[in-house]
């Protein structure tokens, strides 16, 4: 098959890495791509929330399959113009990806669903939304409706911090996103991802993951799009994970089949556990990166078979072949991100690590100039291991780190600390 990957990501790189490994891949393309993905895989410049473009591209490309990474064009609905041309897709309609792109939208469902989540109200005027604030008072969490690259959701300690939020948001802080704001209760417990994949009626779990969003060490600091993350999560065991399965995600995929918007591609929820209970914190219609780098790490070339079943509606047939495995991603990224960092460093030592099925140095934001690999991005590797024991991952990918030269990068030092 010929199969084109949408995205540029580190989480891209590792999609395209496991795809490749399978002999049903004949020609693999990316777009955009980035100077890892490059080395295993073409790169082709395209538009890639332009539905009509891509289109046009797998049509002079003989693509057969596309598997969409990112949010963006799913919910610009590339999957929909791309379904509308007869092509084989992995990822959600415009309709679907709903579920990530607005906030209110994933509360009603959940309401019609019956899954657990946080109790909520929504609010398109501020002063309603400031008497709502008062009523609760603190802890309380303000997020603003739409897509807002994680930066929308304040979790405010004090009530002064939740009506800031709404000056901020009703302010236009967030554009449209902030136009109309959710508040939450606020949960206690710990937080883990979990991914199932989904063919409009079934569901098949393919991992689990938790993930560092502060920069320090410590999980203290601003948060980022994440500095590292491990797979499995423990805190999310097999009766939790059924648990998840049973009350919140085969509901929530009955209530989209029922409103004739059914839910194919992978569905990442991110749940808060308390004594045992998970409850929806959110979803996202895409893989999480770089939680997407550990799950790839441990499936391998099976990626691809079951990205198939997910879009040909076969996952009743699909079965997972697990490994008693662990992978852990440590992110490296410019430093001074996510604040104002530099670009064009300068990256060496990176043929120095190995790469194979137990190490992979996925690139994110990397480039190549006059031949040699410099940092494009704020977040620019994704040093990965698989090993026996969640230790003999993190040791395998620290030691990949410390082959690594590139004093204007950083890296936590303390990945999987919860869990190790
Ligand atoms: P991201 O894109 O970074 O995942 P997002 O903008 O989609 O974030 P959420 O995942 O809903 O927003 O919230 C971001 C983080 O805020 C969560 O990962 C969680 O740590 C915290 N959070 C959100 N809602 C709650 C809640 N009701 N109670 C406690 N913490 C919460």
């Amino acid at each position: 098959m010929n199969i084109l990957i949408l995205g540029s990501g580190g989480r891209e790189h590792s999609i395209a890495w496991a795809v490749m490994q399978n002999p049903k891949c004949d020609k693999l393309i990316v777009a955009p791509g980035n100077a890892g993905i490059a080395q295993i895989a073409e790169c082709a410049t395209l538009d890639i929330e332009d539905g009509a473009a891509v289109v046009g591209f797998c049509d002079t490309n003989a693509i057969d399959f596309v598997i969409v990474g990112p949010e963006a064009p799913l919910a610009a609905g590339v999957a929909d113009r791309l379904r509308d041309a007869g092509l084989l897709v992995f990822g959600p309609s415009k309709a679907a990806a709903e579920l990530e792109a607005s906030k209110r939208f994933t509360k009603e469902i959940c309401d019609a669903a019956g899954a657990p989540t946080a109790a909520y109200a929504h609010f398109t005027d501020a002063e309603a939304a400031r008497a709502y604030i008062r009523e609760h008072g603190a802890p309380i969490v303000v997020k603003a409706d739409g897509l807002a690259a994680g930066k929308g959701v304040i979790v405010a300690e004090t009530e002064d911090q939740a009506l800031a939020a709404i000056d901020d948001m009703f302010g236009g802080e967030f554009g449209t996103a902030g136009a109309e704001v959710v508040i939450e209760e606020f949960m206690r417990g710990e937080e883990a991802s979990f991914f199932v994949l989904c063919d409009g009626e079934t569901a098949l779990p393919i991992g689990t993951a938790q993930d560092h969003k502060r920069v320090g060490e410590g999980d203290r600091g601003p948060n980022t799009g994440g500095m590292g993350a491990y797979s499995p999560a423990p805190v999310l065991t097999d009766e939790i994970a059924q648990k998840a399965l049973d009350r919140i995600i085969r509901p929530t995929l009955a209530e989209m089949a029922r409103r004739g918007t059914p839910y194919q591609g992978v569905l990442y929820a991110g749940l808060m556990i308390e004594n045992g209970e998970p409850r929806l914190v959110e979803y996202n219609v895409r893989f999480g990166d770089p939680e997407c780098q550990v799950l790839m790490m441990r499936l391998g070339a099976q990626v691809f078979d079951l990205l198939q079943a997910a879009a040909e509606g076969r996952l009743d047939e699909a079965r997972v072949n697990w490994a008693d495995d662990h992978a852990m991603t440590v992110v490296m990224a410019a430093k001074g991100y996510p604040g104002a960092y530099e670009k064009g460093s300068v990256i060496k030592g990176l043929e120095d690590c190995a790469e194979d099925s137990f190490h992979m140095v996925f690139h994110a934001g990397t480039a190549e100039t006059d031949g040699r690999i410099v940092a494009a991005g704020g977040r620019v590797l994704n040093v990965t291991a698989r090993g026996a024991s969640l230790m003999q991952a993190r040791d395998r990918a620290y030691a990949m780190v410390d082959r690594i030269d590139w004093p204007e990068g950083f890296c936590r030092r303390d990945i999987g600390w919860r869990a190790l």
